[in-house]
């Protein structure tokens, strides 16, 4: 039996604290140097957050929202991997694996070439997949709109689960 889920995010960035309310710009788990950082309860890992929503989207569960709200202080400034894994568990309970996964991350910076491959090895090794079932792609917002201003960063996830 195969599941697929899709997933999505939306952080707003602003400049990093104290100028804003800005946290590191962490994306995929990996740190980019960057003048401004996503606003959110957690660490704002906007691509972690949609791989966990297309996760739990293929096994029909409650969303991330839902599991881990952001009312909740147990979850500020959280290391989002947390809630990946938390994810995954719920996966091999209901005896599947990650077949693949796809992500696009829409913003106008920073690039996300330059860390890509970085971002997929670390993706392959909190799914316990290989490089080659990851992928990532970056795209721009054609400086349109609050993500082509730079006031916002996209994810959009795709994963296609299998029987274990
Ligand atoms: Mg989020």
């Amino acid at each position: 039996m195969i599941r697929v889920g899709h997933g999505y995010d939306l952080h707003r960035l602003e400049l990093l604290a104290p100028a804003g309310q800005g946290k590191p710009f962490v994306l995929g788990g990996i740190f980019i140097e960057h003048d401004r950082g996503p606003v959110g309860h957690s660490d704002g890992d906007a691509l972690l957050h949609a791989a966990t929503d297309a996760i739990l989207g293929a096994l029909a569960l409650p969303d991330i929202g839902q599991l881990f709200p952001d009312t909740d202080p147990q979850w500020a400034g959280k290391d989002s991997s947390h809630f990946l894994r938390a994810a995954l568990q719920l996966m091999r309970q209901q005896k599947f694996q990650v077949s693949n996964l796809d992500a696009t991350v829409i913003c106008e910076r920073p690039k996300i070439g330059p860390v890509k491959e970085q971002i997929r090895a670390h993706l392959a090794q909190l799914l316990n997949c290989d490089k080659g079932q990851i992928n990532v792609k970056g795209k721009t917002h054609e400086r349109v709109d609050a993500v082509g201003e730079g006031r916002a960063i996209e994810v959009h996830c795709v994963a296609l689960l299998e029987n274990a």
